[in-house]
Order: C-alpha cells, then structure tokens, then sequence
C-alpha cells in the first residue's frame, strides 16, 4: 500500500534521505525511529506530496505520488503531532468540517460514531476544541482518519506530550484501524509503544533506514540496544 523505492532527497548539502526502501502492506503498523534529523518526518512528507523527492519513487496504492499528487493523498489520512483543528468549533463540528473538505458528508450521527470510535467520551462531543485536552485533540484526529476511511495512515509523532493512558487509547485506536485493514506508517521517538503497538520496526540514520525487524521478533531490551548501536556507529 505505500511502497518507497530509491528515495532520496537533498537540501542542498543536506542528504535528508538516502535510497530508501520501505513497505507497508495493508493492516501494518510500521514504525520509523531515529534521532532528531533522521528523515522520519522527510519519509513522510515526500507521501503526503508536501516535498519532492531527490530521487526514487514513493507510491500510495501503486499510485507514483509525483505523477499524480491528488490520487495518491485521497488514499492518505495524516495525523501530525499535534491535530490542527478549529478552537471555537465543537469537536463534532471540527469533524464535519474536515471530512466535508476531503468531499465527505456524513449524518449527525454517523459523525458521532466516528467520534466515540476513536474513543471521544459522548459528553465532550459539543464542545468547543477550545476545552480539549491533547489526548481529546488526537483523538478528534482519529476521528477524521476513519471519517475519511483512508487506505492509508501516515503519523508523525502523535503520542508525543500525551500521558501513558492517553497514549495507550491512542495506540489501541491505531491498532484497531489496522485491523480494519489500513496501512501505517507512523514516526516515533517512543519505543516502548513502537515494540506495543508496530508490527514492524525500522530504525533510521542520518537519511538511511539501517536496521528493521519484525516487532513480534524483539524485546525490548534488545530494541533498545539495537537503536543505542544504530545511533554510536558512524
Ligand atoms: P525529528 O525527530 O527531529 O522530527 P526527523 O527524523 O523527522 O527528525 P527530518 O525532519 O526528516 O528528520 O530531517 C532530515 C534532515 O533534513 C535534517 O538534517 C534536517 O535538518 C534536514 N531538513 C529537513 N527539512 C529541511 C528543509 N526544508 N531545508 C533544509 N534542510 C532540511
């Protein structure tokens, strides 16, 4: 479902990424780590059509992100670090707003159903944004992925500032989107839940993926020692 091939991309001097391959296959959960300046987030903003790669392809669907930006980011859902969204609107009205810009209608209480999916308590459906918690925020985040029913997911550090039992919601609602089949490629700092929560494991290096494992196939500790070479070796 989202397939990197030789990508690379150059600022200037800058080697943000160097031959990547990577695959997501439909009801993954693969998840990026690496230091600060690694390429996670260039990974993902060369999907999204937000940068052009140096070189390589990068393909939603078997669609090439380059030749046909629009096909390839109907088939993505993003949720950033922190979910942009409307503080004086209602969380139901936030949700109605952002499917409706992907071309999504969908009845009051369909939208409701959404939001008690990605696990948004019905009490804070009709308030404003304003109000919410970063927890509650993402999870508003969540709700738009499923509202959108994208084939793929693409997160950048979304648990990042949450506490242990908002980001433990958090993964359990990812999980349940990749049971429903989708693909996701999420970059994190957090291995612990890269381990709970990923089905695969790649860790990066200035612009290089330069280890992967199955999650099912390492401890932690082991993780731990994996990413502390990746990040000693030159
Ligand atoms: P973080 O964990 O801090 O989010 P990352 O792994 O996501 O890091 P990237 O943001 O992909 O890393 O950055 C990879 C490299 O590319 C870094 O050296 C960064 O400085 C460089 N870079 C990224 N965007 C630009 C840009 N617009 N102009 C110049 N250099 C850039």
């Amino acid at each position: 479902m989202l397939e990197a091939s030789g990508l690379s991309k150059s600022y200037g001097e800058v080697q943000a990424l160097r031959q990547l391959d990577l695959r997501v296959d439909p009801g993954e959960i693969y998840c990026l780590l690496g230091a600060n300046g690694a390429g996670k987030t260039t990974t993902l903003n060369i999907f999204l059509g937000f940068v052009a790669p140096t070189a390589g392809t990068a393909r939603v669907d078997s669609i090439d992100v380059v030749n046909d930006p629009i096909a390839a980011r109907r088939r993505i859902a993003y949720i950033p670090e922190t979910v942009t969204l409307y503080g004086a609107l209602t969380g139901l009205e936030n949700l109605d707003y952002f499917a409706r810009l992907s071309g999504q209608r969908h009845a009051t209480e369909a939208l409701r159903g959404f939001l008690a999916q990605a696990g948004l308590a019905a009490s804070a459906h009709e308030r404003p944004l304003g109000t919410y918690s970063k927890g509650m925020r993402q999870k508003v985040g969540i709700a738009i992925a499923i509202a959108r029913d994208a084939a793929a997911l693409l997160l950048d550090e979304p648990t990042s500032g949450l506490d242990p039992k908002a980001s433990n919601e958090f993964s359990e609602q990812i999980a349940a989107m990749a049971e429903r089949g989708a693909a996701i490629l999420m970059a994190t700092h957090d291995l612990f839940r890269a381990r709970e929560t990923g089905t695969r494991i790649g860790i990066m290096r200035d612009g290089e993926l330069r280890r992967e494992f199955n999650a099912r196939d390492i401890g932690h500790r082991e993780l731990e020692d994996e990413y502390l070479k990746t990040m000693q070796e030159g």
